[in-house]
């Protein structure tokens, strides 16, 4: 990369594929402003500094208005610039329920968090990235947006249902945005990682273990944040940029159909 600093922002790096892409991104030469929703946290910075990946920490729950404004405000007045924003965070049900059965509560908590934070941070980003572009000022400014789904966007949970329609809303949000960015040279990529072994899984893992012993992904191992992180780093190379929109399937061949 060149001399510039190009800046990252990836949400809900505290743990999980957040983390590893935050890791990832770093060694690709991005400075990281990793975030989650604790308003500081040293003991993350210094686990960070440990790997020798130096970041920089803010607060940002995504579903909360204030935050999302105070992080595009804080960034801008400490670099001036946004080149990538990674929309990661993300949250399970935290009771699984049988769609017959799903709260309202619940459905309302995932539409808020999964669905309203990434198309807010969208929104809020992409106007920030489209004022630099036309401002002109940076050279060789090329900014791009990468949002992180699901295989349950378009894979058939019946026991978390609400979690798979906040992914699928995911995807769309993804194709609005590339299309409505391309004018300006935005692109916007869709990242669906399938079974990655995370607390998000630890609950599930023993299910998944056998599923997968059992073949339900052609490569048959738990997922890795840095097989997620690897599709991010690609989309985030600029080798994708005319692929906009494309979504990348971080899943050990899920996707395909098999007979
Ligand atoms: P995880 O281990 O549970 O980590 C979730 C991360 O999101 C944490 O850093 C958490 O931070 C943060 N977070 C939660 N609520 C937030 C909010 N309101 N605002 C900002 N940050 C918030 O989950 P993961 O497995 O790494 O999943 C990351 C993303 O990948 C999610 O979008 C998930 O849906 C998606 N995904 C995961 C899998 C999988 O198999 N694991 C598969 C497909 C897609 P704090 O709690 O510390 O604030």
């Amino acid at each position: 990369m060149a001399d510039v600093q190009k800046i990252a922002l990836v949400t809900g790096s505290s743990r999980g594929i957040g983390r590893g892409i935050a890791e990832r991104l770093s060694r690709d030469g991005f400075h990281v402003v990793a975030s989650a929703t604790a308003r500081e946290n040293e003991a993350l910075v210094r686990s960070f500094a440990e790997q020798g990946v130096a970041v920089d920490y803010i607060g940002l729950d995504i579903s909360s208005e204030g935050d999302r404004a105070h992080a595009l405000e804080w960034i801008r007045e400490k670099y001036g610039r946004i080149d990538l924003l990674v929309n990661n965070a993300g949250v399970a049900p935290t009771v699984r329920a049988d769609i017959l059965e799903t709260s309202r509560e619940s459905f309302r908590r995932l539409m808020h968090i999964n669905l309203e934070g990434c198309f807010f941070m969208c929104q809020l980003f992409a106007n920030e990235m489209v004022r630099l572009v036309q401002a002109g000022t940076l050279p060789d400014y090329r900014p791009r947006i990468v949002n992180i789904s699901s295989i349950s966007a378009y894979t058939s949970s019946t026991s978390r249902g609400e979690y798979c329609i906040s992914k699928a809303g995911i995807s769309m949000c993804t194709k609005l945005f590339a299309d409505r960015l391309a004018e300006y040279g935005i692109p916007v990529f869709e990242v669906r990682p399938g079974i990655i072994l995370t607390d998000m899984t630890a609950g599930v893992r023993e299910k998944y273990e056998k599923l997968i012993a059992e073949g339900v992904t052609p490569i048959r191992r738990f997922g890795r944040p840095e097989d997620v992180a690897a599709c991010v780093s690609a989309a985030a190379g600029g080798d994708l940029d005319f692929a906009t929109g494309q979504v990348l399937n971080a899943d050990g061949g899920f996707h395909l159909r098999r007979l």
